[in-house]
């Protein structure tokens, strides 16, 4: 059975492999989005970035992903 999750950004349920709902995703900044999509040894660290930033309330636009 599926499991799903709210957007960390705008708590509206999202897809379980997603990191946020895809009207959120899609507001990213297009090199945040390139970064968070690539899959390596850090791709959790480039998550955690995702989400302290979004914790510490920094609008999705300006939201930068540097691992
Ligand atoms: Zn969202």
């Amino acid at each position: 059975m599926p499991t799903t999750t709210p957007c960390p950004s705008c708590r509206r349920p999202k897809g379980p492999a997603k990191y946020l709902c895809s009207d959120c995703w899609f507001t990213l900044p297009q090199p945040a989005r390139a970064a968070l999509n690539r899959r390596d040894d850090h791709a959790m660290a480039r998550l955690r970035e995702l989400h302290s930033q979004l914790a510490g309330g920094v609008p999705l636009t300006e939201i930068q992903v540097t691992r």
